[in-house]
């Protein structure tokens, strides 16, 4: 299968909203294996749309259009591609019934041009849009398919998952489930996990291994192919055990989780407390920390002790230690963890402290960060950071380093 995704749209040429329908499509039909050889993005204007659809056709035998099913006068996909193809636009019962009653439900006026969202392409494969009134289609033409969905998001991406791709697995002939684990790394950067999992990497068959990067995070997605859930799982298995004996230590969680998120069910899981004492970082660990529910069972509370006075003042941290080491060292890493833990009564404590920049402080160059962990058993960790972001990105990554961390410390 080759295929083309043709996004309609003016307000795409005019950058005014970025593609992501192209992209989502795209990753979707990889991990079904189809190949995508073109992307095109064509206004809201029928000659040149009928022209793109010309050319696809010579290059594609799977055509995907998204955007333009809409009532109005500048929606005309379907428009475009009936007369392309020869087909005849008709009313669709069902979906002109779906119509009538989402105006009736919101107590809203019918007008003619709604009615023209129930019109499809004869003889095509009707995809019911459950999260809006424009249903999509699916229709083979002299062995070239023809996809077309809705421009919104949010209701493209169910439709495409649900109803388009088993259309194209049919078509494919494969009668298969897919399923797929995201494993998610931290501490990492993506050219060195790619290199030390390039083993893996080359010899990916099935289950494929694919890396993805974020600026917040490095994944690597394993796809595996097979007739029923559980012997695609057996697939997975035995690669992801290999992947984790090679950098398992920087993997922090798998699928949705994310630093947060595995933070709070560790800590819940276990039964421990936490408190935090944080300058450079001022909050920004807490809140990631509270964004989980149910986090208040484990969390006893923190401060922000941004200046050295409120150092000394708030956590009886000693001012002879900082003047000797200086705020942004170890010591007063190790010293607002052990102080915090202490004041709030918890198991553990973690102290933040660094140079977010953009000038040196305290004799320290920018991005240097000290994170201090206390732990129940009256260990203190602490580690360093060299960042080279922003203020704000380096305030962030000191934030979530010191989550992952204390994931580190609780797995
Ligand atoms: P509607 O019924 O809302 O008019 P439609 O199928 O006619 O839907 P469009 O009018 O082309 O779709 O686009 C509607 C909205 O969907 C756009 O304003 C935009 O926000 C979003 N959208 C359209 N195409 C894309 C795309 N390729 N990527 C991301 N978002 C898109
Ligand atoms: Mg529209």
């Amino acid at each position: 299968m080759k295929a083309e995704i043709i996004a309609v749209g003016s307000e795409l040429l005019l950058g005014q909203i970025t593609n992501t329908n192209g992209a989502f499509i795209s990753q979707k039909l990889a991990e079904i294996g189809v190949d995508i050889y073109y992307h095109t993005v064509v206004g809201d204007n029928p000659k040149r749309l009928d022209e793109a659809i010309a050319i696809a056709q010579k290059r594609a035998d799977t055509i995907i259009f998204t955007g333009g099913l809409g009532p109005t006068k500048d929606d005309l996909t379907k428009e475009t591609i009936a007369s392309r193809l020869g087909v005849s636009l008709v009313s669709n019962e069902e979906a002109l019934t779906e119509i009538k009653a989402y105006f009736e439900r919101t107590g809203r006026l019918m007008t003619e041009n709604n009615k023209k969202q129930a019109l499809v392409l004869e003889g095509s494969h009707v995809l019911p849009n459950r999260h809006g009134m424009a249903p999509g289609m699916a229709l083979e033409k002299d062995e070239i398919r023809y996809i077309l969905l809705p421009g919104p998001p949010h209701e493209m991406k169910p439709m495409f998952e649900q109803e388009a791709i088993p259309f194209l697995l049919g078509a494919l002939g494969k009668n298969e489930v897919i399923t797929s684990r995201v494993l998610k790394f931290y501490g990492i950067g993506e050219a060195e996990l790619e290199d030390r999992v390039q083993l893996i990497l080359d010899k990916q068959e099935n289950p494929t291994v694919a890396p993805l990067a974020s600026p917040d995070a490095v994944t690597l997605r394993l796809t595996a192919k097979a007739e029923s859930f559980e012997a695609a799982e057996r697939l997975m298995a035995p690669v992801e055990d290999e992947i984790r004996g090679m950098v398992g230590d920087f993997i922090y969680g798998t699928d949705e989780d994310t630093l947060s998120s595995k933070a709070a069910e560790l800590l819940l899981k276990r039964g421990l407390s936490i408190a935090a004492a944080e300058s450079m970082t001022a909050g920004l660990f807490l809140a990631e920390l509270t964004s989980e529910a149910g986090i208040s069972a484990a969390l006893k509370g923190g401060v922000i002790v941004y200046d050295k006075e409120a150092k000394v003042e708030q956590l009886d941290i000693s001012r002879s230690l900082l003047d000797e080491f200086g705020v942004v060292s170890k010591e007063c890493a190790a010293a607002l963890a052990t102080q915090v833990k202490r004041k709030f009564q918890s198991d553990i404590g973690v102290g933040l402290t660094g140079v977010a920049g953009p000038d040196p402080h305290d004799n320290q160059p920018v991005g240097t960060v000290w994170i201090g962990i206390s732990l129940y058993d009256g260990t203190v960790e602490t580690y360093k950071l060299s960042l080279s972001g922003s203020r704000n990105s380096n305030r962030r990554r000191a934030a979530h380093y010191a989550l992952y961390y204390l994931i580190k410390h609780l797995q």
